[in-house]
């Protein structure tokens, strides 16, 4: 049999400290790999597989797009399908404008975009992110994230990018000099470290940016589209962005993002000001449709109470092992759980069997799993969890 593995580090540019695991298929929240062994997957794709695999819906959705004799065509033209995803996101968030594209990163390099022509009128360019902040590896997106890690050896990044302390008002208002035109955050830091905004906090910055005309960006890539047992995590703090990014479980596995502009960032752009070869994507955008179909068939709700158990048996596992664990985090299916020892020597143990779980930060270890996943799924993969930290 191809060793795909060997192929792969003797082909690929080295950007990723893969593990040495080559999936071969999958069905439900299980997936196996080529030598057969089977994982209770808590990943997913990186959150993006949230309706599990080997989907009826999503393989009859397919076929039919398939049907048609295309996948793409380009936004010279429309297609059938990236009007209706549109127009569902737009109903569903009370959002005005959608903008789509392929990436997390391609998303929020949209939202900058957005915000720099919306300050240009005034002369104002300054973005306001926040340390701890992940947003995509592009060079506008890589600025945006306010951690250094990402950004060493690529400077100079993109000017007038400036960061406060995530959770801390007073370190965003000190920044406000009459030149800021935007505030970008993560409702839930994922890559960061799982880490939540307080909804006093998010409320405050949204009462700045009403007070000094800034556009508030949500990016949602990770936390959004049912994962925090809402489909926007917005809608747990009882306020809206003027715009919001969407990308992971947007397009069911296949590249698709989304930046979703609100009241009063419509209509910035003008024909010709910004554009994407593959947005709207017809198989993407069709999908996007399926998406939407469960999160609104109440998967959203089912995804907060499933996440409500998994984090009830992940605090059982940190208080067993105190020594190891110092904390539980997150929302919903997108939960931390803080480590005193190395992320990636649990993930390996936990690997060996049977559960795939990622870090995030430097101590966490991650649980993004589809929102399909199954009570007794949970409790398997929380033992494991366990008996993983007891050999440790
Ligand atoms: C993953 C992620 C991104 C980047 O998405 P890509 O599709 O990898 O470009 C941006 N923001 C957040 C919050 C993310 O989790």
């Amino acid at each position: 049999m191809t060793d795909y593995i060997k192929t792969a580090k003797e082909n690929f540019m080295h950007t990723y400290s893969s593990q040495d695991v080559c999936f071969d298929h999958a069905d439900g929240v299980m997936v196996y790999d080529t030598e057969g062994k089977a994982y209770i997957d808590m990943v997913a794709g990186i959150a993006v597989n949230a309706l599990g695999y080997n989907n009826e819906k999503i393989r009859k959705r397919t076929m039919e797009v398939l049907e048609d004799g295309f996948f793409h065509q380009s936004n010279l033209y429309y297609n059938k399908w990236a009007p209706l995803a549109a127009e569902r996101i737009n109903r569903v968030a009370g959002s005005r404008e959608v903008f789509f594209a392929n990436s997390g990163a391609e998303a929020n390099e949209a939202a900058l975009k957005a915000a720099r022509k919306y300050g240009s009128k005034a002369g104002r360019s300054k973005v306001i992110s926040f340390s701890h902040s992940f947003h995509g590896r592009t060079y506008g997106s890589l600025t945006l994230t306010g951690q250094q890690k990402y950004q060493k050896g690529f400077y100079p990044v993109v000017p007038d990018v400036v960061y406060a302390e995530y959770n801390c008002l007073d370190s965003v208002k000190a920044l406000l000099d009459g030149s800021v035109c935007a505030i970008i955050m993560e409702p839930i830091q994922g890559e960061g470290g799982i880490i939540p905004a307080d909804g006093d906090f998010i409320r405050g910055v949204r009462e700045i940016c009403d007070a000094e005309d800034i556009l508030l960006i949500f990016d949602c890539v990770q936390c959004g589209l049912g994962r925090t047992g809402k489909i926007f995590c917005f809608e747990h703090y009882g306020i809206k962005p003027d715009i919001m990014t969407l990308a992971k479980a947007l397009g069911c596995g296949i590249p698709f993002s989304a930046c979703v502009a609100f009241e009063k960032a419509a209509g910035i752009f003008s024909p010709g000001e910004h554009a994407s070869t593959f947005g709207g994507n017809a198989l993407a955008s069709a999908l996007s449709l399926v998406l939407f179909d469960e999160l609104e068939g109440g998967l959203a709700e089912e995804a907060g109470k499933k996440g409500a158990y998994l984090r009830k048996a992940l605090e059982a596992v940190a208080e067993k092992h105190g020594g190891k664990c110092t904390a539980v985090r997150g929302m919903g299916l997108m939960l931390g759980l803080d480590l005193t020892v190395p992320p990636s020597a649990v993930i390996a143990r936990c690997r060996e069997k049977g559960l795939l779980v990622c870090s995030a930060g430097y101590t966490v270890l991650r649980f993004i799993p589809p929102l399909i996943i199954g009570y007794d799924e949970i409790d398997r993969a929380a033992s494991i969890v366990d008996e993983a930290l007891s050999e440790l």
